[in-house]
């Protein structure tokens, strides 16, 4: 769910792009705020929040709480109210805020590096079962999301989840999000270097930091040594890619300034080396750039990605030694091409210790509370009580033995979680869609799972890696334009002339091996019906046509 709103053109006021009467930039002297957004945040830090939820809103109810908070400062919290049930897309645009909110929220638990216990899962598990209908997604940010979620029982899900160090801190708004980290950081084989007393380094110092708390927009932070390159590195506001520097030895490159949302961008590499013990300071140099020097007069032009590009790399590495780390760094190689496409370690792959890691797929990252608390089981009896979530909505159980790994893969089977999933169910992912989020104009999380089922019927001979990403709107939560087959959500004519839900297609993106977008093919439009017969179609083509060695891709 994109954390701040862009609503659709047509529901926003005109104006002029204005750059030439400053961009709101702190570290030009601009400290008044220069919309509603930056307003709330200065009026009052979005951490401070949490205290009012605690004793206020928790005992009064929904309707105590404060506008500004309720639409603003919960974020900080991982709180976003819920899109009213029944109100269809094409309302989206055209009626207020408050019009659209539930008196429910969505609740999202950041976990840093995917990374949980047994116990941990298991109270995520029982959160989700008291108090969350049963709902619990596992997001392509390695996330947890709840829904249902009434604001009167926020002090008791915070002692639950804190209970087992688990938090909601700056899981949403404009602040240091969940850092991203190689699920099989430490275990890997082929590993390049383990990223993980970096990224714990790195939440230590910016997770709930006032100094952080109020950034131009969201910052997306990324750590992996692995060379499967397993944390869409290209798409963070800053990611660290282990590499193999010829003298100095294993350590990061750095990039800056990707993201997607309606102006896409891959970030670009600074052309530098960082050994681990030094990650956590160049990322606070990078965050505190963006705080200081990143736009803060119009919304959609507030990401990292958009100085990145005014800049240039050279300028950014430039302000970033000369003006926050007080030094040079090494210049460093790029990482290596991966060898393979999929990057989600799904299936059964030995670690370097001998043992074995299970990845298995969900499908479009749906489980439940009482799936979850099913895997803590599993995880608990098979393996050392470790589990992963990855970026393409999928989970991973660590460290079991290899006698153990046939009775856990049937038993995950049974839970309908296979380790040997379809390229379908491998490659589709969806983003929360119109069933929850107040910004949406079609449904996802269900299609999506019923185009798996269905192309599974369809095409059980395929088994081209292929990518089929699912958005409800055009803010690209799930990655549409790095898709194979993106497509991105909006009312759509079908042959009747009636306006119904559909998606506008992207061909032919990727991360990875060939970064690049898809391509919008001009009035390339399915409705919601047509999709499975159009995927099909699309599919069946690039199979009969395609030529040695080529990829979907590169279609
Ligand atoms: Fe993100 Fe999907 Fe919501 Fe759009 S509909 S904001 S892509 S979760």
């Amino acid at each position: 769910m994109a954390d701040t709103p862009q609503r659709p053109a047509a529901a926003r006021p005109r104006r002029k792009a204005g750059r030439h009467r400053g961009e709101g930039q702190w570290a030009a002297g601009h400290f008044t705020p220069l919309n509603g957004n930056e307003q709330t945040k200065k009026d009052d830090d979005g951490l401070h929040v949490r205290r009012r939820i605690e004793t206020i809103y928790a005992h009064r109810g929904f309707e105590s709480i404060d506008g500004a908070d309720l639409r603003g400062r919960m974020r900080w919290w991982g709180l976003y109210t819920q899109r009213k049930p029944g109100i269809s897309g094409g309302k989206t645009a055209v009626l207020a805020p408050e019009e659209l909110d539930d008196e429910y929220f969505m609740l999202r638990v950041r976990i840093d590096g995917g990374r949980l216990t047994t116990a941990q899962l298991r109270v995520v598990g029982e959160v989700s079962q008291e108090f969350a209908r049963g709902t619990a997604d596992i997001t392509d940010r390695q996330n947890v999301q709840f829904h249902w979620i009434r604001v009167e029982d926020m002090p008791e899900i915070w002692r639950r989840l804190e209970s087992v160090g688990l938090s909601t801190t700056e899981a949403c708004g404009d602040t240091p999000r969940v850092i991203l980290g190689s699920p099989v950081a430490g275990i890997a084989k082929d590993e390049i270097i383990d990223g993980t007393p970096a990224l714990e380094e790195i939440a230590r110092r910016v997770v709930g930091n006032p100094a952080y708390s109020n950034l131009p927009r969201k910052f997306k932070s990324a750590v992996s040594g692995s060379p499967v390159l397993d944390v869409v590195h290209e798409i963070n506001d800053v990611s660290f890619v282990g590499v193999e520097h010829p003298e100095l030895g294993p350590g990061f490159d750095v990039w800056v300034g990707g993201g997607l949302s309606t102006n896409p961008k891959l970030g670009v590499r600074l052309g530098a080396w960082v050994p681990i013990e030094d990650v956590a300071d160049v990322h606070e140099g990078v965050v505190s750039i963006f705080r200081d020097y990143g736009y803060r007069r119009l919304r959609n032009r507030a990401r990292l990605k958009y100085l990145v590009a005014d800049w240039g790399p050279e300028k950014f590495r430039q302000v970033l030694e000369d003006e926050y780390l007080l030094r040079t760094m090494a210049d460093g190689p790029a990482p290596a091409q991966p060898v393979q496409r999929w990057r989600d370690h799904v299936g059964v792959h030995e670690q370097r210790d001998g043992r074995y890691y299970v990845g298995f797929a969900p499908r479009v990252g749906r489980v439940d509370g009482a799936t979850l608390g099913k895997i803590a089981d599993l995880a608990e009896a098979h393996g050392s009580g470790r589990v992963r979530t990855t970026v393409e909505q999928k989970m991973i159980i660590l460290d079991v033995e290899q006698e153990q790994v046939p009775s856990l893969t049937e038993a995950l089977e049974a839970l309908d979680l296979t380790t040997t999933p379809s390229v379908f169910r491998r490659g589709t992912m969806a983003c929360t869609g119109i069933e929850f989020c107040k910004l949406a104009i079609v449904e996802t999380k269900g299609r999506g799972a019923r185009l798996i089922d269905e192309l599974e019927q369809r095409l059980p001979d395929f088994d081209e890696p292929v990518t089929i990403n699912l958005n409800g709107c055009p803010n690209s939560c799930a990655r549409i334009q790095v898709a194979d087959i993106g497509l991105k959500g909006q009312l759509v004519t079908d042959a009747d002339g009636n306006q119904v839900e559909g998606y506008q297609v992207h061909l032919g993106g990727s991360l990875g091996l060939e970064p690049g977008f898809g391509r919008k093919v001009r009035g390339l439009k399915v409705t919601a019906d047509e999709l499975p017969d159009y995927i099909e179609r699309v599919l069946r083509a690039y199979a009969e046509q395609r030529e040695d060695g080529e990829r979907f891709a590169q279609w």
